[in-house]
């Protein structure tokens, strides 16, 4: 089975095409690979022997299409026909109420739009996808695979904002994010910790560029640090994560700001460029701090507090804890934040493995053997969790 999987954000668009033959246990790699830069229009592709880049000239549809192309034409090529691909699968960030992923149809194409005003940077870059594999590929089957769907089992009482109800009942509520990269490591802690899942109690920290926790708990999201938008919860790179609600209100009303400007306030210029001044990259932060940059210390202790006090504010519905898990991009790379956010919890049974923890690379325990709370280091696999929701449809369908 051909299976193409597409990964649209604000400012680059990643595909990747998988060929299996069976469903394997572990993630497999895909035959092929590209990558998008919207901001430089750079297209880069990749196989297994070669790798090209190009220069977009034209407009993004024409972009993705080159993208497509490069599949069955040139020295990128690895099929002989774009009619090879069984199913795409398209990551969509907001799918508001959808508990699981969905075939896409008009409707469901209606609803990601409907849902544009609260994922204003993701859910165009889906539908423009969508679309452009409709022109290119007509009645191929599309998968949108969301990344709110798996945390829909949170209970009211965490879903609910403590606002007027009517605002509930108009959908603003906690939805959570990253959920394709939550579901995938909260099953692939299982595998390493030789546990079934149903028995675990998880925290899965998802440090990228974006920022999320995820309290797990028979393999269910029960509550999550993102809400009605990727904005709130833990500080990230551009992002602030959770505020005073009043601050947006005081600029607005005292400083003059348009809405405009809080929101590009909030997404663009915080987190840890705001306060460093320096930098959204973790690694330009910490290399200002070596050399004693004030900012660059307060940035990355802010950092590391805020995801320490929200650990703290997951384990109540959790019940205790098993294992912390740490994935993506500042997760997997950076061992100094899992040292200090450890650090911190020893009196929780958080016992980690310092030498491992500096030398670790690939998925692995972190924690001393006889650590009471695990602690696992994971290469998130988005790409293959929506890859695996395309094979598991189209064997049903
Ligand atoms: P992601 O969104 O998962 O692709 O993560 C991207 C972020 O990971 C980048 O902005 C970097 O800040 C961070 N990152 C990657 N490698 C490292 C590293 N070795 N140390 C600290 N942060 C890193």
């Amino acid at each position: 089975m051909k299976i193409l999987v597409l990964n649209a954000g604000s400012s680059s668009q990643k595909s990747c095409l998988y060929d299996l033959e069976r469903l394997p246990t572990s993630p497999a790699e895909p035959i092929s690979k590209a990558d998008i830069d919207w901001h430089n229009k750079l297209l880069t592709t990749k196989t297994k022997e070669v790798k090209s880049t190009h220069k977009l000239t034209e407009d993004r549809v024409s972009g993705i299409k080159k993208m497509l192309e490069n599949l069955w034409q040139g020295e990128t090529k690895v099929i002989n026909d774009l009619a090879k691909i069984d199913i795409v699968g398209h990551r969509i960030v907001h799918g508001g109420d959808y508990t699981q992923s969905a075939l896409i149809t008009p409707e469901v194409k209606e609803r990601i739009r409907s849902l544009i005003p609260l994922s204003p940077n993701h859910n165009p870059s889906h539908l423009e996808g969508i679309e452009v594999i409709e022109t290119i590929l007509g009645t191929v089957p599309q998968l949108a695979v969301f990344d709110t769907a798996f945390h829909t089992t949170q209970p009211p009482e965490i879903a609910t904002y403590p606002l007027p109800y009517e605002l509930s009942e108009a959908g603003i509520r906690h939805y959570g994010f990253h959920g394709i990269s939550h579901r995938y490591c909260a099953g692939r802690s299982a595998e390493l910790l030789e546990a079934p899942l149903e028995s675990l109690r998880l925290i899965n920290c998802h440090l990228g560029n974006g920022c999320s926790l995820a309290a797990i708990k028979e393999g269910k999201s029960l509550q999550t640090t993102m809400g009605f938008t990727p904005l709130e919860g833990l500080m990230m790179g551009t992002r602030s994560g959770s505020i005073d609600p009043a601050i947006p209100l005081y600029l607005m009303r005292e400083k003059g700001f348009s809405a405009e400007q809080v929101d590009t306030m909030l997404n663009k210029s915080s987190g840890l460029l705001g306060v460093s001044g320096i930098s959204a990259d973790l690694r330009a932060v910490l290399a200002a701090l070596k050399e004693g940059n004030q900012r660059a210390q307060l940035a990355f202790s802010m950092y590391i507090h805020r995801i320490n006090s929200s650990i703290g504010s997951l384990l109540p519905v959790l019940g205790g804890l098993d294992a912390l898990i740490f994935t993506a991009g500042v997760g997997e790379n950076s061992s100094l934040v899992r040292a200090k956010v450890c650090e911190k919890l020893t009196f929780l049974g958080v016992q980690l493995d310092l030498e491992k923890n500096e030398t670790a690379r690939g998925d692995q325990i972190i924690s001393t053997p006889d650590a009471r709370v695990k602690v696992l280091l994971i290469h998130t696999e988005e790409d293959w969790v929506i890859a695996e929701d395309c094979w598991n449809f189209l064997k049903k369908a």
